[in-house]
């Protein structure tokens, strides 16, 4: 019960957040191209004609010559281009099994959200360390997912997450991706983000500060060789993490330290609160696991995953743009 009543506190400060950060314009246009976006899909979905084109006045894009003045035809293109997208996402969806068309997130917020760490979930003056969350405060109906470790690395994943444009944060540990770095960057170049899961995937807690610096650190280091930037997230292994961590971690560079709310496996889910739901902002948890050690995919994972958060009405939004 503890965790729920700090949870409803930490939202509805989060909420309050988030108020005060976003101002009247940056609302007023999301509203418009939320209500743009709805149109198009909206007409891309159905089997009539664009509306209110007499036969023949509809150029080659499908728009009418009412809309040539250059902003609406540019309007048009948009339009034309969220209605193809939402076709490849309906296609894709099909093809991988799922039950619905996973949702599209809204636009990246204007403002970002003021992130701090989640209530009990502090070190001792660590107020200007990397705040450690397991949800972003947003009133948007959004989850982040993020995957952890590395070991299994299926081109399958990559092709479905891509097709269904589905974004998600990989949390890389050195001993399980070292053999491996092109399928990540494969992955970081279809758009996915990859951070820091330490060297060894040790129990941090357990380490002295140089300990945990190296393990922390010198991922930074090989991260920025493999990537070209160093990572801005760290994810303590197990979510476990003392007051040198967060030093350590912020001495090379990285800003937040993100756990996770739920956590799906292939034939589950779990939840850190007892309420047992998804919530606005949550972040989802995951592994690179396979056959070897799950009773099945990637793919079917992921699909446990989004049947279960569109369902419940939910998009799954990138992280970093909240960040
Ligand atoms: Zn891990």
């Amino acid at each position: 019960m503890r965790l729920v009543r700090q949870n409803d506190e930490y939202r509805a400060r989060g909420v309050k957040a988030v108020r005060g950060a976003r101002g009247a314009a940056p609302a007023a246009v999301r509203g418009a191209l939320a209500l743009l976006a709805a149109a198009a899909l909206a007409s891309g979905c159905s089997a009539a004609p664009p509306s209110s084109g007499t036969p023949g006045a509809q150029d080659a894009q499908g728009g009418t010559r009412e809309l040539e003045a250059p902003p609406a035809r540019a309007l048009d293109s948009y339009a034309s281009r969220l209605r193809a997208a939402h076709h490849a996402r309906v296609a894709a969806a099909k093809r991988w099994g799922l039950k619905g068309v996973p949702l599209t997130a809204p636009p990246p917020p204007a403002r970002k959200p003021v992130i701090t760490t989640r209530e009990g979930f502090e070190v001792e003056d660590g107020e200007d360390l990397p705040p450690v969350f397991t949800t972003v405060p947003t009133e948007d109906r959004v989850v982040f997912l993020t995957i952890d470790d590395g070991a299994e690395k299926d081109p399958d994943f990559l092709r479905m997450m891509s097709e269904l444009k589905v974004p998600y944060t990989a949390f890389l540990s050195n001993y399980l991706v070292k053999d491996d770095y092109g399928y990540f960057r494969r992955m970081r170049d279809l758009g996915a983000g990859v951070d820091n899961h330490t060297l060894h995937h040790p129990y941090l807690p357990g380490l002295s500060y140089e300990e945990q610096r190296h393990e922390i650190c010198a991922m930074q280091d090989i991260m920025r060789e493999q990537f070209g930037k160093r990572p801005r997230m760290l994810r303590p292994p197990y979510g476990n993490y003392n007051r040198d961590t967060l030093v350590a971690a912020k001495s090379c560079g990285v800003k937040y330290a993100p756990i996770w709310n739920e956590e799906v496996y292939v034939d589950h889910w779990e939840y850190r609160e007892d309420d047992r739901s998804l919530h606005p902002g949550d972040i989802v948890l995951t592994h690179f696991r396979g056959k070897d050690e799950w009773d099945g995919t990637m793919v079917d994972d992921m699909r446990r995953f989004l049947n279960k958060v569109t369902a419940e009405g939910y998009a799954v939004a990138r992280l970093e743009d909240y960040l």
